[in-house]
């Protein structure tokens, strides 16, 4: 690596020492940098690198809260505000027993790329909780989102920061969250979180955005290739919102989608998930709040208890569940089965080793940066409605996220080939998503 670069990513790994989540993304997007910090020597002028991977400002506070005995229990909340210079900040909002600062300042950090690949006016930030809505009833997610909005809602705004949902976030924390913003602003109808439901304040294709732009993105990757998803045996990790909606959008192009899992274990479904199948899906996970197992029981299909789904072999692979769940092993067994395809639709899920491993064996591989963007850039497409006070119907929510992941993939694709790195989608994404935050950096000077 470059002396200059390497001196930055040391005094990362100096100052925060136990953040390992974010050194990864950090050295990641920083090791693809080296011809950008070569051709444009105003970067290292105005100190683009040593800027832009400090947080511009975080957040942590204290969130008390009544269970349903009554007792008090108290949870940490965060803010990372990373980067504004392309717009507020914006990212979403991840309630999981493993939140801490260095997992936020790494989804933080990555927003701040991908918020700028959309094209769209959107810095980068990551919020969230170590509060675990597994388990808990909704009076008692709803008393938590209450309490967490009472601190939250003096950091957020418009046109200062507009989260939004991930892991552990999704239309019932949204609906609490917004409840207690109304509440205490007294103000409706302002682009203040996104993802809100449809008929309050949200867009059509929301839920579906990231997942079905996932896709999107790998049919783009696919076409280079003269391929596409159709008799394509599909494994899908994860059962939550962006594998739901990977699935349903695979499977709409004639794919056969051939897992699903959780954090207890992987399916396998060797003839294909059915619409039935998928519907069954979406109640379990989406209402009745339960557990993979109980589909793998319903259908009678292989159950693998701590299992990934990438040791079933298949055509193409998208990680939508979470960080570093596909590792070297995983992209051995994955590569040995013929493995043409890999779309990220979790942030970072694949390590770093299997990420080199794709790239050497000339899988196509989108990094998430990129291929999940889909959900953010729909989130932006939710707050120009709110500002417009407009609602779209969802073939022109559809139509409009269609061509913005096209558009990425077209980015991504032209600046790797252009640096030199033709369908290295990694630094592509990396550079273009780079270049821009930068830009606007050097042209606002110091203080931005
Ligand atoms: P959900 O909470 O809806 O679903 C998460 C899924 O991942 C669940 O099936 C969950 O299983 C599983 N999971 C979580 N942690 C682990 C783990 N440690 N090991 C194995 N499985 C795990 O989240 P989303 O679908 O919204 O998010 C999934 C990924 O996509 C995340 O990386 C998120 O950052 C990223 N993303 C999401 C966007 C969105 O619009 N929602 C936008 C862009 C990126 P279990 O229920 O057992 O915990």
């Amino acid at each position: 690596m470059d002396k200059y670069i390497e001196s930055v990513y040391q005094s990362i790994l100096d100052k925060d020492p136990l953040q390992k989540e974010f050194h990864q993304a950090a050295l990641e997007v920083l090791e693809t940098l080296e011809p950008v910090i070569e051709k444009y020597p105003v970067f290292k002028e105005h100190k683009i690198l040593e800027r832009i991977v400090e947080p511009e400002r975080i957040i942590q506070f204290r969130v008390p809260w009544k269970d349903k005995n009554g007792e008090i229990q108290i949870n940490r909340g965060y803010r990372v505000q990373y980067n504004s210079a392309i717009g507020p900040y914006k990212g979403g909002f991840r309630f999981h027993p493993t939140v801490y600062l260095g997992l936020l300042k790494f989804l933080g950090f990555e927003q701040t790329f991908k918020n700028a690949l959309t094209t769209l006016p959107m810095g980068g930030g990551k919020g969230g909780s170590d509060f675990d809505p597994h388990g808990k009833t909704d009076a008692e997610v709803e008393s938590f989102c209450h309490s967490f909005m009472m601190e939250m809602y003096r950091h957020i705004g418009q046109f200062t920061d507009v989260p939004a949902g991930d892991i552990g976030v999704g239309g019932r924390e949204i609906g609490y969250l917004y409840a207690a913003y109304r509440k205490i602003r007294n103000v409706h109808g302002t682009g203040v979180l996104t993802g809100k439901g449809w008929g309050w304040g949200g867009s059509r294709i929301r839920p579906q955005a990231t997942g079905y732009g996932n896709v999107y993105f790998c049919q783009e990757m696919l076409k280079t290739k003269d391929e596409d998803f159709k008799g394509k045996k599909v494994l899908i990790s994860g059962s939550g919102n962006v594998a739901q909606y990977a699935a349903e959008k695979a499977m709409q192009l004639g794919a056969k989608v051939a897992s699903m899992s959780d954090s207890s274990g992987a399916v396998h479904i060797p003839d294909g998930m059915t619409k039935e199948m998928w519907d069954y899906v979406m109640e379990l996970k989406n209402v009745k709040r339960g557990r993979i197992s109980e589909f793998a029981e319903k259908y009678n299909l292989e159950y693998v208890k701590g299992g990934r789904p990438w040791q079933f072999g298949g055509d193409i692979a998208l990680p939508c569940a979470t960080q570093n769940e596909l590792d070297k092993k995983d992209a051995e067994a994955l590569i040995s089965s013929g493995v043409i395809a890999v779309g990220e639709g979790a942030n970072m899920p694949t390590t770093p080793d299997a990420m080199s491993l794709f790239l050497e064996k000339g899988i196509l591989f989108s990094p998430g940066k990129a291929s999940n963007a889909g959900g953010v850039a729909t989130s932006g497409l939710e707050m120009s409605q709110n500002s417009g006070r407009l609602f779209w119907s969802a073939e022109e929510v559809d139509k409009q996220l269609h061509g913005i992941m096209v558009n990425i993939h077209q980015t991504a694709y032209d600046t790797a080939k252009e640096f030199g790195q033709p369908g290295n989608y990694v630094l592509g994404a990396n550079i273009a998503g780079f270049m821009k935050v930068a830009n606007a950096m050097v042209a606002m000077g110091y203080l931005a």
